[in-house]
């Protein structure tokens, strides 16, 4: 008999343990009738091979499914074509499969007459090869933060806060309201609003921009201190228990501070987890409303609470349904008529709705560095789509496809730039003053938002290093680049930066090593860096050491906006010391 590693062993007997009613007449259901086959963006980037369509993916797991679960793989195994895993290099294959081939996106399941929802049970594939430690680096370390961080992005708590704080600064600058803020962990409020990590580390002004709508509305929220993240990588990562933590914490949460309704801001997978998963991963029953915040915005302009004038917002702008919110929970129209109160050229995206493609960003897929050509082949497909439209912004309600669309964008050199709802929502109010004119003051020229700070680029790839020069030295910085770690260290000592812009993966001493060095000499120590890389699997090169966290983290590529942004959240974070 052939012998079986520990690990495929492992593998049947969770499968076992997870089947259910669903999961099983998803298995037993597949006809190959090929219906689905067209549906798939990986098969239309990949003309010719068999292996991208979903009924040859969910073979690879049926196999196992019929082999040692089934009636008819036990008596004709050859005929049902049963098999079975006996190594761990067999195991890889399927890790290939199920986290490299798919992004989870459900179009497929959409279009089987036989009802075969392949997505999930390509979930329960990813859960059962994490159970075992099989899986793309990028998973397990973003997986490992939210475990033992609380966040999937690994943001610490000061550093959230401070963020919160200094965006309650912009707010009171922006409203010109000295009593407007951002609550934390305020008692009895109607909302508590959670976000997506991406927004504290790479995209604050979507923070802000919500802060200026509830301010607007006049809304009775808060934001709380712990439990913010609502995002859950147990979706993705198929880690049932993962997912049943990081939802209990949000809802503990919610709890602890009697909050009437939670609303989650733009995020697709966070929606999905938080509202419908959730509350199953975690076995609870929740008496408070979950609502996205497309649906607040919708209705505090539908009551007149806050008022909106599309004019505001120029140009022209199609929409992007994110998987999760549209196929998955229903979220069709409600982002449309809200798109349509504050733009006035809204362009529709075909296909749409449901049938609409994925991001090709989504199922995690951002986090899995080793899968990024075959990902970016894949949106070709998208691209095409959003070319179609001839729209100068593509509106998603979601970050993930924030990253998806503007990282296939830039790829296929598309003329259009990514924006969510809250942003064009907030572009558009119309503020009714609330407080007394203040006197006349002689207007000044507002400074550049870096003005007076040195920042040292270190990167090795010139087309990289001259557009983040650019950019900063655009936005008033005195900037300084170098193209090695050896050289950055040497520059770094003559010209004390206030900041540096670190690249990890580099040719001679890498920016992990370059870090460290930095951090550990009392010379350099107290210099801020923010790591920007395309290579967000090699992060642990400094989460492991024994170090203080980088000041700032931007994965490539990166928009001008976030890097200005990040920029200065660091840099007045600094003075504030
Ligand atoms: S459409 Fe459904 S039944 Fe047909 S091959 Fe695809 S999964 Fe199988
Ligand atoms: S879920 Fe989406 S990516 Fe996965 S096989 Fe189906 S259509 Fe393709």
């Amino acid at each position: 008999m052939k012998s079986r590693s520990h690990n495929a062993q492992m593998v049947i007997e969770r499968l076992g343990q997870k089947l259910n009613r669903q999961v099983v007449g998803s298995l037993a259901a597949c006809v190959h009738c090929g219906m689905c086959t067209e549906s798939c963006h990986y098969v239309l980037s990949h003309p010719g091979d068999p292996t991208m369509a979903p009924a040859w993916k969910a073979d690879r797991l049926r196999k196992l499914f019929k082999r040692h679960y089934d009636w008819s793989g036990r008596v004709f195994p050859w005929w049902v074509k049963a098999g079975s895993v006996y190594t761990d290099e067999e195991l890889e294959e399927l890790k290939d499969i199920v986290f490299g081939k798919c992004t989870n996106c459900r179009r497929c399941s959409l279009n089987c007459p036989m009802g075969v929802d392949f997505a999930t049970f390509n979930r329960l594939a990813r859960g059962l090869l994490v159970r075992v430690g099989i899986m793309p680096e990028g998973v397990a370390v973003v997986s490992k933060d939210q475990w033992e961080i609380g966040n999937q992005m690994g943001v610490l708590k000061e550093d959230y806060l401070e963020t919160l704080d200094w965006m309650s600064e912009e707010l009171v600058d922006e409203v010109g309201d000295s009593g407007a803020a951002i609550p934390v962990d305020k008692k009895d409020a109607d909302i508590v609003y959670t976000i997506n990590p991406r927004e504290v580390k790479y995209d604050p002004r979507t923070i802000s921009d919500a802060a200026k709508v509830f301010w607007a509305a006049g809304a009775d929220w808060t934001m709380p201190s712990e439990g913010w993240d609502m995002t859950n990588f147990g979706l993705f990562s198929g880690d049932d228990e993962l997912g049943g933590t990081v939802a209990r914490r949000v809802y503990d949460k919610v709890r602890e501070l009697r909050g009437s309704k939670l609303v989650i801001s733009e995020c697709g997978h966070g929606y999905r987890s938080t509202r419908c998963e959730g509350p199953n991963w975690a076995a609870d029953d929740i008496a408070f409303e979950m609502e996205s915040s497309v649906l607040t915005m919708l209705n505090y302009i539908k009551e007149g609470r806050i008022k909106v004038d599309r004019t505001k917002n120029k140009g022209s702008y199609t929409f992007h349904d994110s998987c999760n919110n549209a196929r998955s929970c229903g979220l069709f129209e409600e982002p449309r008529e809200l798109l349509n109160m504050v733009v006035s050229d809204f362009r529709e995206m075909y296909p749409n709705r449901a049938e609409n493609f994925c991001c090709t960003g989504g199922g995690g897929a951002m986090s899995m560095a080793e899968y990024t050509p075959r990902r970016l082949k894949s949106a070709k497909i998208k691209a095409d789509q959003l070319a179609a439209t001839g729209a100068d912004f593509v509106v998603t309600s979601c970050h993930n496809c924030v990253d998806g669309l503007n990282d296939l964008i830039k790829h296929y050199k598309l003329p259009m730039k990514v924006t969510q709802l809250v942003n064009l929502v907030a572009d558009a109010l119309v503020i009714e003053k609330r407080v007394a004119e203040p006197a006349l003051v002689p207007q000044v020229a507002e400074a550049p938002a870096l003005d007076g700070y040195t920042i040292m680029v270190v990167d090795d790839e010139p087309d990289v290093r001259e557009f983040l020069c650019t950019v900063l030295e655009d936005n008033g910085a005195h900037v300084i680049s170098a193209s090695s770690g050896e050289e950055a260290l040497d520059m770094a000592r003559a010209e004390k930066p206030d900041l540096v812009t670190l690249d990890l993966s580099m040719p001679g001493q890498d920016g992990g090593v370059i870090y460290e060095k930095m951090k550990r000499d009392a010379e350099l120590a107290k210099t801020r860096i923010c790591i920007v890389t395309g290579r967000p699997e090699l992060r642990k090169l400094i989460y492991e050491k024994d170090l203080p966290r980088p000041e700032g983290y931007l994965d490539k590529p990166v928009s001008e906006e976030n890097l200005v942004l990040n920029a200065r959240r660091i840099l007045e974070l600094a003075k504030e010391e």
